[in-house]
């Protein structure tokens, strides 16, 4: 007989978990106990589904890297008895968690699918509803008893992506999230394809293995025409800074200026990181194809490739956290750790 596949649910907030009070016609939490009561479509799915809630379901711009900690521990303790795990998260934040669980869920060898929705799951014209089901399903997939997918995924509108690879890019449109620089693992249409070619695979069978140690001395800037020395000293002097993203230009480039090398030397020199990560959606730092670039790289900032600035604040949050030392950090940084980077 088949084994039916279990998938976790679990609800941290967002507009997903919203249902409207039609005499009131407030946004009020939907009890994802229920969730095959309100969305009876789920039983045509062949899976049983449990759900756990945040006890205080949060709005993502909320989230913390202690709610990282916490989902990273709920799937740590289901991790034997679910054969996938759906996590449903408000999306304004969902690719910097979505990231942060793909670095510390080292060993993966199951579905953490990520979903939201952009109009609460009980409006009329909602999208919560395709984007749980087919995550339900995607979590739920196998091929001779083995997880189909085996990664952390961000599934919406119709795409499953690598979460590491996303950013939310519309706060209008169904389609809120973009992987430019990586092909979705699946698309659904009228048939669920999915892109095997590109999906990440366990590597043997070793033990899932939870890093919940995190480190966020750390800080993002974005370069601009007109940044002025003050506020690169300000940036640089924060209190135990540990490291520092600069979103450059293109393919990572930053004004050729004296007293930008010069305070990015001496950062470097106090064992600052300095990681330059493009603000061009997609594409990738080339330190060294332009001269406006090739100062920084023999000062030894650490090049980002083409990862997100989301997938690399966190990156840099786990490294930190797992004590790497000064002097592998920009090796272990510029190596894809979770096919984050190309
Ligand atoms: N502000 C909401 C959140 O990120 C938006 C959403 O759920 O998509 O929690």
């Amino acid at each position: 007989m088949e084994v039916k596949s279990k998938v976790l649910l679990i609800y941290t907030g967002g507009t997903i978990g919203m249902v409207k009070d039609y005499e009131t016609g407030a946004l009020k939490p939907f009890d994802f106990n229920k969730v095959k009561d309100n969305i009876p479509e789920l039983s045509q799915l062949d899976c049983e589904i449990e759900s756990i809630s945040f006890e205080e379901p949060i709005d993502s711009s909320n989230m913390t890297p202690k709610d990282w900690v916490l989902l990273s521990s709920i799937i740590e303790d289901n991790y034997n008895s679910y054969d996938g795990f759906v996590i449903l998260h408000g999306s304004d934040t969902m690719s910097y968690t979505s990231s942060a669980l793909s670095y510390m869920l080292e060993n993966l060898a199951k579905p953490v699918i990520f979903t939201g929705s952009q109009l609460p799951i009980g409006d009329l014209r909602t999208d919560a509803k395709e984007n749980l089901i087919t995550s339900i399903q995607i979590a739920a997939l196998n091929k001779n008893e083995t997880p189909v997918v085996q990664e952390v995924c961000l599934y919406f509108e119709y795409k499953l992506y690598r979460a590491n690879r996303t950013s939310k890019v519309n706060a209008e449109h169904f389609e809120a999230f973009d992987s430019p620089n990586f092909p979705p693992l699946a698309t659904s249409g009228v048939h669920l394809k999915i892109n095997s070619e590109y999906l990440l695979k366990s590597k043997g069978k070793k033990k899932l293995k939870v890093h919940m140690n995190l480190v966020s001395d750390v800080a993002i800037l974005k370069l601009f025409p007109g940044l002025n020395q003050k506020l690169l000293e300000a940036v640089l002097h924060t209190p135990d800074l540990k490291a520092l993203i600069l979103e450059t230009y293109g393919a990572g480039n930053a004004p050729t200026q004296e007293w930008l090398f010069n305070m990015l030397k001496d950062a470097i020199k106090k064992g600052i990181h300095i990681v330059n990560v493009t603000q061009c959606t997609g594409g990738s730092v080339l330190m060294g194809n332009y001269k406006t670039s090739e100062e920084l790289k023999k000062l030894g900032v650490i090049s980002g490739g083409d990862i997100t600035t989301e997938a690399a604040i966190t990156k840099i949050m786990y490294l930190l956290g797992n004590g790497v030392s000064r002097k592998s950090f920009q090796t272990i940084f510029e190596t894809s750790l979770r096919g984050e980077m190309t």
